[in-house]
């Protein structure tokens, strides 16, 4: 039973990525001192993602964290230890990553090959190329398609997909003041500003098509990857919520 329970309670630590044999024994994480929730191996799994998905997903989380004082440097070890795992480890996943780059060379999809085959990001449903100009003719998403070419298999925590995608889902539905802001800021400080401005003003459902797919993926019973699967799973669980929260009725 001990050994079992010590598997319950391995893993690693979401700051620094330090294995620990069994965490109940630490109440920080003893090579960085961090207090933040562990990865606990059990909720390692293995997910194919589209490259556009996740670093959509990557910078709306970033701009929540940033503008709202969350603690960024999680989502970016978070982002380090995916980055690892893509064919190209060059590839920025953040605003913080690109920014280090050349201008020509700050867009993961500036030099992508000819689209050919893919899916909307919006409905999942198949398109083959060329690109639609018009959005997609099923459901209207204004986002480019994903491309076959850029799906990738990955190695993740479920608790690193959860802060992924709740912060994501926090910006992309919660406090448009603090929007209007980073859209200034972006215009201030950053000549690509219209193109950031696009990926992070947006407001829509985008961030639940994502989480749909991952959780399809996950083992049964998925846990919830977002504030408003949390929502669901209370409320089927017999709780009756009331909250004023943005995304409480959400799909
Ligand atoms: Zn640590
Ligand atoms: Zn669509």
């Amino acid at each position: 039973m001990s050994s079992d329970n010590q598997e319950v309670r391995s893993g690693f630590c979401t700051h620094c990525g330090h294995s620990v044999d069994d965490f109940s024994e630490h109440d920080c994480c003893p090579n960085c001192g961090s207090r933040s929730r562990p990865c606990f191996a059990r909720d390692q799994v293995t997910v194919s993602i589209n490259l556009r998905e996740l670093w959509l997903v990557c910078l709306w989380a970033e701009q929540w964290a940033m503008f709202n004082r969350c603690d960024v440097d999680l989502l970016y070890a978070i982002a380090v230890r995916l980055r690892k795992q893509l064919p190209d480890p060059a590839l920025p996943l953040t605003m913080a990553e690109m920014q280090q780059l050349p201008e020509d060379q700050r867009f993961l999809f500036n030099n992508e090959p000819e689209f050919k085959s893919g899916f909307c990001i919006g409905c999942s449903c198949r398109v083959t190329g060329p690109m639609p100009r018009n959005g997609c003719p099923n459901c209207g998403s204004v986002y480019r398609p994903c491309d076959d070419a850029n799906q990738v298999t990955f190695s993740v925590n479920t608790h690193e997909l959860r802060v992924l995608l709740m912060w994501a889902e926090q910006w992309l539905k919660c406090d448009t003041g603090l929007k209007a802001l980073s859209k200034l800021l972006h215009a201030v400080f950053d000549r690509v500003a219209d193109e950031n401005a696009k990926l992070v003003m947006n407001n829509d459902d985008t961030i639940y098509s994502i989480s749909l797919r991952l959780r399809k993926q996950l083992p049964d019973p998925a846990p919830p990857l977002t504030i408003a699967d949390e929502f669901i799973a209370l409320r089927e669980a017999g709780y009756n919520i009331i909250t004023n929260h943005p995304v409480a009725d959400e799909p």
